[in-house]
């Protein structure tokens, strides 16, 4: 055997003076390795034909291989680049023509010249790419010795020139399909690909055999919708797109990542062992941890996740996205935890939840919903000076749902207006239909969402409801909390303002939950402050609750508001907030929520009795 880079006799063509611009313009075809095509074997075809040579060649030289893009008389799509004759013409303004290869020295002993396929004869014209760098030739090859015309030489020259242009139409045609494919599969608003492409590459990761365990992800912005109401669509979109930028680099390599719609993302991860799991998510989670600064404004934003794995959880690639997905959707708002991963009971939870949901829907739309009405007692009178007004929802199907489920649920699909407006309907209603029958009510207190609360239309509304209904404004109530002014003071104290400019009554809700930051107190335009159930529990067995209370009643008195306690279940608790001269009392002690007809027959009464 002998070893023919030893041989004497040949030598492999040194790299072009401008090797790296050379591949880059090469590649910038998008051709090596495509399939042969028509429009460039006819032309080898007809030049074979015509020159009467058996070999004919649309040779691309690429970094260690020349790649044909079309042959004819070879049975081999790509040889060596060390080997290559073409390599050698690269060097060449237009033309390398060896008459005869025996009688060169650079090619006498070549491999492809002692053996196969026996090259005597080369001519090769100098292909070039549209910046004028040599990506290949097109060449002919006899196994005797010729001599080209100088009318064949301008031939050949003149289909090289056909051939640059049909593969400059061919570079055309693939940024052509970029383009489409940019604007099919990418998201306009992140720059990250849609879900389009999300989908279909996932399809088809997720069924090639022997695919690695992959991570999916449904990931959902919080609030995302709320703050294009509030700062703008312009903030809620760049929010997004620093949110995916971060994921980008936070995720491994391999990651498909796309926004679906609104605010929400899939990811797919492929995990190099079960251990990943736990990384990937806790990298997730930290893209959450510092402000996305929009602007002048700084957003703390988070997200809940969906989790499931392929193929543990899952094996049919349709349906990891959908367990994510499904699972996400069991993860409220408000809870804590803001990654769950997929389980069997999450699903069961999930069917449950989306039952709830339409259930809801139908019974809202159909004013299927009651009101219960608790009442508010005054401290120095013991009368019942007021009442709050308490959503009920008896499920013909489901049976008593608790307000504590589907006000958080109404709240996360979009339906808290459409329930507040409900019961704010139904309280006016009741307050007229009272006063019609002669009754004299108490002031009723309806429960604001702070979605409701940053409704700039909502003072309008409010008014014109009192307007239709006929009912003065001074009983009315409305409870709000703290959390719409944590998200949006500006919007929401705007809110508060105009409808206090009303004449409605407003009252801080669940003092002494979540933030409770006093200063609010001082800015909130604010009649009543309401002491939460949790701080009156113990006030009777710990004096250090009841100080707390004490100094929060003495704070509020200072700025001039009321105090109510909620939740007082026991006298020593009522005595207590005597002691600390609390204004009024709601809770069980008192009477529990009940139905208007009650509520008026227990609590209201007649304007004769009170005139007299
Ligand atoms: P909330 O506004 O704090 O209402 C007071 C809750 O405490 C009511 O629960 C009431 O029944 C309960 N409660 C009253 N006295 C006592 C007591 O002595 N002991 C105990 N353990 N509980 C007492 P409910 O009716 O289940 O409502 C729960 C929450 O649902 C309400 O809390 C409110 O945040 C929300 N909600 C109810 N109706 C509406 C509504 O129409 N709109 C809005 N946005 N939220 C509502
Ligand atoms: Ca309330
Ligand atoms: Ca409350």
């Amino acid at each position: 055997m002998h070893d023919p880079a030893a041989e004497p006799g040949w030598t492999a063509a040194p790299p072009t003076l401008d090797e790296e611009q050379r591949l880059n313009e090469l590649y910038r075809l998008d051709i090596l390795d495509t399939p042969p095509e028509e429009r460039f074997d006819r032309l080898t075809r007809l030049v074979a034909q015509w020159l009467d040579v058996p070999i004919c060649l649309i040779s691309l030289v690429d970094a260690r291989r020349q790649w044909f893009k079309s042959v004819v008389g070879l049975n081999t799509r790509e040889t060596p680049r060390a080997h290559s004759i073409c390599a050698h013409a690269l060097h060449e303004r237009e033309l390398l023509l060896v008459e005869d290869t025996h009688a060169d020295p650079r090619f006498a002993g070549n491999p492809l010249v002692r053996g196969e396929p026996h090259i005597r004869f080369y001519a090769g014209a100098v292909l070039r790419g549209v910046n004028g760098l040599p990506v290949g030739t097109f060449c002919v090859i006899a196994h005797e010795p010729r001599r080209l015309t100088e009318l064949q030489r301008s031939q050949l020259l003149t289909i090289a020139r056909v051939t640059e242009t049909l593969l400059a139409q061919q570079e055309q045609m693939q940024n052509l399909q970029r383009h489409v494919h940019h604007f099919a599969y990418a998201d306009p608003v992140t720059g990250v690909a849609n879900r389009r492409w999300f989908y279909k590459r996932a399809i088809s990761v997720l069924g090639q055999p022997g695919t690695p365990p992959q991570l999916c992800v449904w990931l959902e912005v919080d609030r995302n919708e709320e703050l294009a109401l509030g700062a703008g669509p312009k903030a809620a979109r760049a929010l997004l797109r620093s949110i995916a930028r971060r994921m980008q680099n936070a995720l491994p390599e391999g990651t498909l990542l796309a926004r679906w719609e609104l605010a929400e993302f899939a990811l797919l991860v492929p995990l190099a062992s079960a251990t990943q799991i736990e990384s990937v998510l806790d990298d997730l989670l930290r893209v959450f941890d510092a402000p996305v600064v929009v602007g002048e404004q700084r957003f703390q934003a988070s997200a809940r996740m969906g989790v499931s794995v392929f193929p543990l959880d899952e094996q049919v690639p349709d349906e990891v996205l959908r367990k994510a997905w499904e699972t996400c959707r069991t993860i409220a708002p408000a809870d804590h935890a803001r990654v769950r991963r997929y389980s069997p009971e999450v699903r069961a939870r999930f069917t449950e939840r989306f039952d709830l949901l339409q259930r809801l829907r139908e019974d809202l739309a159909a004013g299927a919903l009651q009101l219960a009405i608790q009442p508010k007692v005054s401290l120095a009178t013991g009368a019942v000076v007021g009442g709050e007004v308490l959503c009920r929802w008896h499920s013909p199907v489901l049976g008593p749902v608790s307000p504590a489920v589907f006000v958080p649920l109404a709240e996360e699909h979009g339906l808290i207006d459409q329930l507040g407006g409900f019961v704010l309907e139904r309280t006016l209603r009741q307050l007229a239909e009272w006063q019609a029958a002669g009754l004299t009510p108490v002031r009723l207190a309806v429960n604001l969402s702070s979605h409701q609360l940053r409704d700039l239309a909502l003072p309008r509304q409010v008014q014109s409801l009192l307007e239709g209904h006929g009912v003065d404004p001074g009983w009315l109530g409305l409870e709000v909390t703290e959390s719409a002014f944590i998200e949006e003071p500006e919007r929401a104290t705007h809110v508060m303002q105009a409808l206090r400019a009303r004449q409605v009554e407003l009252a801080l809700d669940d003092f002494g939950t979540g933030y409770s930051s006093l200063s609010y107190l001082q800015q909130l335009p604010l009649d009543l402050l309401k002491l939460d159930a949790s701080l009156v529990r113990g006030i009777a067995e710990r004096p250090r609750d009841a100080a707390l209370v004490r100094n929060v009643i003495t704070l509020a008195h200072d700025l001039g508001l009321s105090v109510v306690a909620e939740g007082v279940e026991e006298p020593a608790q009522r005595d207590v907030l005597c002691r600390l001269r609390c204004d009024q009392l709601q809770g069980f002690l008192f009477a529990r929520p009940c139905p208007p007809a009650e509520f008026a027959s227990r609590w209201l009464r007649g304007d004769e009795v009170s005139a007299g």
